[in-house]
């Protein structure tokens, strides 16, 4: 039995994200997104309400689970059984910095597989960051991100960037 973990600061899920797992799902006997509680970059949603959100987007996929962790990646890995690290990688940007990580952990957990899945097409240019500042502007963007994510995600990004308005 396999187990991988795909992690990230999932700062909400995107449909990008989702793209990953659904097909690291199809492969792998068990996927869990592990949510990384306190990655050094500015958070919008909380590590309850991402590990919410991405649990709601996960429900119809029986073979994926979703975690918080609090530790470094490579030690929680070992602590759910997982001999794969699933990433997904994007045509401009994610390399290099997927490589030097995927070199790390290597380096910190031999056997640790690192697996980068191509992103799709229609999820090549999404990233969280980006869904959250169109977010930010409200009006027309607001109403085209669900294309992007989830709708429950949509609501609650319109739900925390109003509140802030
Ligand atoms: P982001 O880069 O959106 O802030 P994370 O840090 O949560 O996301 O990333 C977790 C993993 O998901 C990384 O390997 C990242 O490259 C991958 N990922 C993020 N967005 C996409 C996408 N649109 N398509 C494929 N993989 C993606």
């Amino acid at each position: 039995m396999i187990t991988a973990l795909y992690p990230g600061s999932f700062d909400p899920i995107t449909n990008g994200h989702l793209d990953i797992a659904t097909r690291a799902s199809r492969i792998f006997d068990r996927t869990v997104i592990g949510i990384f509680a306190t990655p050094s970059k500015h958070l919008t949603f909380t590590i309850d309400e991402r590990v919410d959100l991405a649990q709601e987007a996960t429900k119809n996929l029986p073979k994926v689970e979703v975690m918080p962790y609090y530790n470094v990646t490579v030690e929680f890995a070992r602590e759910i059984g997982a001999s794969v690290l699933v990433r997904g990688l994007r045509m401009v940007g994610d390399f290099e910095w997927e490589f030097e990580m995927a070199m790390m952990n290597q380096l910190l957990s031999p056997g640790l597989e690192t697996v980068c899945f191509m992103a799709s097409q229609e999820y090549q240019f999404l990233s969280a960051s980006l869904i959250k500042e169109v977010s930010v502007l409200g009006g027309v963007g607001v109403k085209k991100i669900n294309k992007f994510v989830p709708p429950h995600v949509a609501e609650a990004l319109r739900k925390k960037f109003l509140a802030k308005r």
